[in-house]
């Protein structure tokens, strides 16, 4: 749930998570519709399909133990080498760290490289602990501004801190700003709108949409309704929204109520609704 999302926002959304949802069994029992329900709002959707579908691999696979070698592990959906190692040192206690930004960064500064060999310079027999440590500290101490060198317990040891020049780690993000049209089919009477997970949009691929496209010229047939922007990662959207009212339901769409559904539906769709309601 963390990644690339704050604290803040997942606090709730994890404690609600595990009251409904206990344990990795309950997880492998519950069918994807409800986990990503539960996801509503979180974004980044992939992470709980990932997890769902690990979730059943280790019940079925692995009796429910999760592995503890790191190439089984990176067969596991959603499971890169930063998390096969953060769950090998926090799970096992085996000397691995994950190797964040946040680490990067700690790791940069105080020996001037970033490797996880690096690992052989903390001799310790609480190896998930430290793994967890580094990620903390480059969090709370050895922020990207401003670190709080004075404070710092092993500011002694730190070429960062001995060295004139300070370089600062300011994490590089591309944002892309793309423009599109929205196209919403809507029912008059019963305020029900047209939903296909047929799109070929890269950031939200088979979930339900209206129909979307790269903004053009062509919108005959099609009445205006607003303008509004929307992000979604590193993307800032410019959206054009259209609609028309009809009785036909279009191939590969289906119809959905635009106040309660219990089909999840992302966070993306749920504010085309919003716009839409003023129509009624
Ligand atoms: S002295 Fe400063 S730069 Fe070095 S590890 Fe501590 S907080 Fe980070």
């Amino acid at each position: 749930m963390l990644q690339q999302t704050q604290v803040k926002t997942v606090i709730p959304y994890f404690n609600n998570f595990i009251k409904k949802v206990a344990s990795l069994n309950a997880l492998s029992k519950k069918n994807e519709k409800e986990i990503l329900k539960l996801w509503e709002g979180l974004g980044y959707y992939r992470r709980a399909k990932n997890l769902h579908k690990t979730s059943k691999i280790i019940i079925k696979k692995y009796s429910g133990k999760i592995p503890d070698n790191f190439e089984k592990l990176k067969e596991l959906p959603g499971i890169g080498n930063y998390t096969a190692n953060i769950l090998l040192a926090l799970i096992y206690n085996q000397p691995r760290i994950g190797v964040d930004g946040n680490v990067k960064r700690v790791l940069s500064r105080l020996f001037e490289f970033d490797n996880s060999n690096t690992l052989n310079l903390f001799k310790t027999k609480r190896n998930g602990d430290l793994a967890e440590a580094l990620m903390e500290f480059g969090a709370l101490i050895c922020k990207p501004i401003d670190p709080e060198c004075d404070k710092c317990k092993i500011n002694k040891m730190c070429l960062y801190y001995k060295s004139e020049i300070k370089t600062k780690f300011k994490k590089k993000i591309k944002i892309k700003i793309r423009s599109y049209d929205i196209f919403c089919y809507l029912k008059k009477n019963t305020k029900k709108i047209t939903l296909t997970k047929s799109n070929n949009l890269s950031f939200l691929k088979k979930f339900n949409l209206p129909k979307i496209k790269e903004t053009t010229k062509k919108k005959k047939g099609w009445k205006f309704l607003c303008k509004y922007k929307n992000s979604i990662s590193n993307k800032k959207l410019n959206i054009n929204l259209y609609y028309k009212f009809s009785l036909k339901t279009p191939s590969k769409y289906n119809w959905y109520y635009l106040k309660k559904n219990n089909e999840f539906i992302p966070t993306f769709t749920k504010k085309i609704f919003k716009q839409v309601l003023h129509l009624y």
